[in-house]
């Protein structure tokens, strides 16, 4: 047994000192970047937010709005090849979603009917989501999916360590998935006991991921989860995050998945954890008797349309880039200084009150 008792830190664990800057207005500051990658040979340019694969917010609808902001969608598990092949019938923005699989036989099958439908080409990224990325047979599979599929972006994940966010790129994955207990419907914690505060993980594994380089380019993370309010994408940013994924505030809209409920009158939209019981009822039709649910189903009260909610965002983002200096998201962790303190604000799934803007 050992214990770390160096501090690890949550993104309400700081905030941002405000420095010296020669920005006039918020506008000036750029929210798109320009990526290359470790492996693929593609070149990615947007704004580098997505979507969680989750049901709730990993849909087509959700493509549909986020596609035309350039943010990407990464689609839940469950499409079927015949609802792929309607979709994409009249939507062609490859470089706005990712193709979500785990590391299954049953996921290497449809993977490969994919491929053999031509419906793979649809899109640039291809996210293999587990929620344990520390098994052997994870690291092997990213090796099969990278010689099946050599020319696109792969994400893959979930860990929160340094050593195994390198494995995973050097294995073949492009990006790196970087969150162990930290979302907002996961019970991970609680049943297991294991996690990793994610502002230290998004640190260190960054630190990581960017010191794996070769001449096309160098590893890349993504912070997958605990994004609670606008300021935790910037936070996260700061952190040395390339990608920020969010499935919270990404569900509760008009366009996000899940079942609309009404309740004493009131208007509430579904959100589940993808280990929840309801996900395993709802897509497999069964519980594992081996495995206890990790995932809470919880309603979000209806927040209407998904638009404003995006310009709210942009703006808190060009904001913070004006308070610490920064013109591009490039330029955020380089322009970073955290201040710890006690927490400043709490977590919750209502937090964000969007009807405050209708
Ligand atoms: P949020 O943005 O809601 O805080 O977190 C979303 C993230 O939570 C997802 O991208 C995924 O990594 C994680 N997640 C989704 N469903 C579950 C679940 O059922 N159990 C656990 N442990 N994590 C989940």
């Amino acid at each position: 047994m050992r214990i770390e008792d160096d501090i690890k830190l949550d993104f309400n664990d700081v905030l941002l000192k405000p420095k010296r800057s020669i920005l006039s207005s918020r506008k000036e500051v750029i929210l798109e970047r320009e990526f290359s990658f470790y492996h693929s040979e593609k070149k990615w340019k947007g704004i580098p937010i997505m979507t969680s694969n989750m049901a709730s917010c990993g849909t087509f609808e959700m493509a549909e709005v986020l596609s035309e902001y350039k943010i990407i969608t990464t689609f839940h598990k469950y499409y079927s090849i015949e609802e792929y092949k309607k979709f994409f019938k009249n939507f062609n923005n490859p470089d706005y979603v990712g193709y979500t699989l785990g590391i299954r036989e049953r996921d290497i099958k449809q993977l490969n009917e994919m491929i053999e439908n031509n419906l793979i080409q649809n899109f640039s990224f291809i996210c293999i989501d587990v929620p344990n990325g520390y098994l052997e047979r994870f690291l092997e599979t990213i090796k099969i999916i990278r010689k099946l599929c050599p020319k696109h972006i792969i994400i893959a994940g979930n860990v929160v360590s340094n050593e195994m966010t390198e494995e995973i790129i050097l294995n073949g994955a492009d990006i790196v998935k970087v969150g162990i207990g930290s979302g907002s419907v996961c019970t991970t914690r609680k049943m297991t006991g294991v996690g990793y505060p994610q502002l230290s993980a998004v640190i260190e594994c960054s630190d990581a991921a960017h010191g794996i380089s070769n001449e096309k380019s160098v590893g890349k993370i993504i912070s997958d989860g605990g994004i609670v309010n606008p300021c935790d994408f910037a936070k996260a940013f700061c952190a040395g995050a390339d990608f920020v994924m969010a499935g919270s505030v990404f569900s509760g809209f008009e366009q996000s998945g899940g079942q609309t409920i009404i309740k004493n009158g009131k208007k509430f939209k579904e959100y589940y954890g993808s280990s929840s019981d309801k996900a395993m009822l709802e897509n497999y039709g069964l519980k594992d008797n081996h495995r206890a649910s990790e995932g809470r189903y919880v309603l979000i009260p209806h927040k209407g349309d998904l638009n404003h909610f995006l310009q709210d965002l942009f703006g808190s983002l060009r904001s913070t880039g004006t308070y610490i200096g920064a013109r591009q998201i490039k330029e955020f962790s380089k322009r970073a200084t955290f201040i710890r303190v006690n927490r400043q604000l709490n977590s919750s799934l209502e937090q964000y009150d969007i009807n405050s803007k209708k």
